[in-house]
């Protein structure tokens, strides 16, 4: 399958993922991330109104404005890792594993096919 193709199936499966498990549970304008810090139970780094997407050239009003593959296969926080289904970890870690050389952080499908790397890679 070459690389385009590649990346179009990665992110259909990351986004059903995603979908399926649904770890960052937004809603109300607010992710799992910003409740917790607001509780005092979050110990990863700080908040911000726009969640992880803080700052990026991508984000727009209506969200996320390009299809981020490494994004939809990231959970921000080991805590939150922890607390989600064997399932979900064995088959986000085949993702990953499949996606190698598409993975860009905070990067579009034109990115990942210009300057993909390995897992890990920003
Ligand atoms: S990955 Fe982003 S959206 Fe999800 S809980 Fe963490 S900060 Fe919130
Ligand atoms: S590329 Fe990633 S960080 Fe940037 S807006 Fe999209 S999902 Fe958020």
């Amino acid at each position: 399958m070459d690389r385009s193709l590649m990346f179009d199936y990665l992110y259909s499966e990351a986004s059903k993922l995603m979908e399926e498990y649904d770890p960052c549970k937004i809603k109300d304008g607010e992710c799992e991330r910003g409740r917790r810090i607001k509780k005092g139970t979050w110990r990863g780094w700080a908040a911000h109104e726009n969640f992880c997407c803080y700052d990026c050239k991508y984000l727009t009003d209506n969200g996320c404005s390009v299809q981020a593959l490494w994004c939809k296969l990231w959970v921000c926080s080991p805590d939150l890792e922890e607390e989600l289904p064997l399932d979900f970890k064995i088959k986000q870690r085949d993702l990953l594993e499949k996606a190698k050389g598409l993975l860009v952080g905070r990067g579009s499908k034109e990115d990942s096919l210009k300057y993909g790397e390995a897992p890990g890679g920003k």
